[in-house]
């Protein structure tokens, strides 16, 4: 491959697809084509990133490899929050309540914030002013919490501003549905097969031609995006209202509107927003961020919120957590990427690291013959 860019088809336009494709973009040696059949600016159930709300609230298991993605991505995005107003990522004050009871419970949204509500989290060192919450700042039925400062993603602008830098970097964009992983090697806007495909199709990897990875399963989420302002990020260690519902709250950056969630409902792909989980919704964001009301109507009740729109995502969840990976598949190398649940923003900079190690692996030559799978 000496002497001329080395062709890259990165598949798939969500926020790992984007972050991968930027990244390489910038690198010289690199000339990307990104292939999608959904891109920034698409509402589909299909098409899980323009759902999120999306924060960083690390979840990854201490020691795995969700957690050294969480970790390596911090970095980035809070320097995007310093630095770059117009990626629409800003900093937040950021509560996690915690109630005794969901520690003993094992449903998915109790095993979602096992490792978000510990006492001395592995993420207490990388976000900062990291400190336990004293029972006075706790709202009624929790008994413990912890504050910190993270960031929240204002994901309607920041998936147009990511495509924005890989075409500014000189990456191809192109429509185009595959059957099969190995066709994305064909669809290189050079003409030339691709010497690596990156797979970054998230939940649809299940189906995909040449993976149909059967650990994949859809992770349902249904949020209301509201105008009223909390100024504050909020998550609950559970709800009373069953072992799938959570609540959660955030503000998104440049007047995106505040995200507020949610469920975590396995193997449902149900595109219709549920009205009686959004009533739901309403009530347990009320009463744990009465903020959200409290300058415009003091007293009143969720008649107040102001919806902007229902909304449902489907996360690309994993059992053994996300895939990234090199694989041959025929006379195509791949790059695997996805898999990432209800983490792929936070976990987005560490992903797109790890790929483009991997890459670099496959053109040195150290790939070996067959699967070799990089996991922790
Ligand atoms: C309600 C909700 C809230 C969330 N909140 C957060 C949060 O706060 N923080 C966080 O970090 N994460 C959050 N997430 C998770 C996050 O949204 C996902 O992890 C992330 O969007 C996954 O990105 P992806 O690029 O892997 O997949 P996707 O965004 O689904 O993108 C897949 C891409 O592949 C393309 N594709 C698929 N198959 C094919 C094919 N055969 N041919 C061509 N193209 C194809 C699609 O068109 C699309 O462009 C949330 C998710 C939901 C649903």
């Amino acid at each position: 491959m000496a002497g001329r860019p080395v062709n890259v088809t990165v598949l798939g336009a969500g926020v790992i697809g984007l972050t991968t494709a930027m990244l390489l973009s910038r690198d010289k040696r690199f000339n990307i084509t990104i292939i999608a059949k959904h891109m920034p600016g698409d509402y589909d159930i299909e098409y899980a990133s323009p759902w999120a709300g999306a924060n960083y609230l690390p979840v990854g298991q201490h020691g795995t490899l969700l957690a050294k993605l969480e970790r390596e991505s911090w970095p980035e995005l809070s320097r995007l929050a310093r630095e770059v107003p117009e990626a629409a990522i800003h900093f937040q004050d950021t509560v996690v309540y915690r109630r005794e009871k969901d520690s003993q419970q094992t449903g998915p949204v109790s095993t979602w914030m096992k490792s978000l509500v510990e006492n001395d989290p592995w993420y207490a060192g990388v976000v900062p002013d990291f400190r336990l919450l004293k029972s006075h700042e706790l709202p009624p039925g929790h008994e413990s919490g912890m504050a910190f400062t993270s960031v929240c993603i204002n994901t309607a602008l920041y998936l147009p501003w990511l495509m924005g830098q890989c075409l500014k970097h000189g990456a191809t964009v192109k429509r185009g549905i595959v059957k099969h992983v190995s066709d994305a090697a064909h669809l290189h806007a050079s003409g030339s097969k691709a010497d690596v495909v990156i797979n970054c199709t998230g939940l649809s990897s299940k189906t995909l031609g040449g993976v149909k990875d059967m650990e994949l399963y859809p992770g349902r989420g249904q949020i209301i995006l509201v105008r009223n302002e909390s100024n504050l990020m909020v998550t609950t260690s559970g709800t009373d209202d069953g072992d799938d519902e959570a609540t959660y709250i955030m503000q998104r950056a440049a007047g995106g509107g505040t995200i507020l969630g949610g469920c975590l409902q396995a193997n449902n792909s149900d595109s219709n927003p549920d009205p009686n989980l959004a009533t739901r919704i309403l009530k347990r964001s009320l009463a744990v961020c009465p903020a959200l009301i409290a300058d415009s109507a003091p007293g009143a009740g969720v008649e107040a919120i102001s919806i902007v729109r229902h909304g449902v995502g489907l996360r690309p969840m994993r059992k053994s957590g996300p895939r990234v990976d090199k694989e041959r598949i025929g006379k195509t190398w791949v790059v695997h990427s996805y898999g990432h649940g209800g983490y792929g923003y936070q976990s987005s900079y560490g992903s797109a690291y790890m790929v483009a190690g991997l890459v670099d692996e496959i053109l040195e030559g150290r790939a070996g013959v067959g699967v070799e799978r990089a996991r922790l």
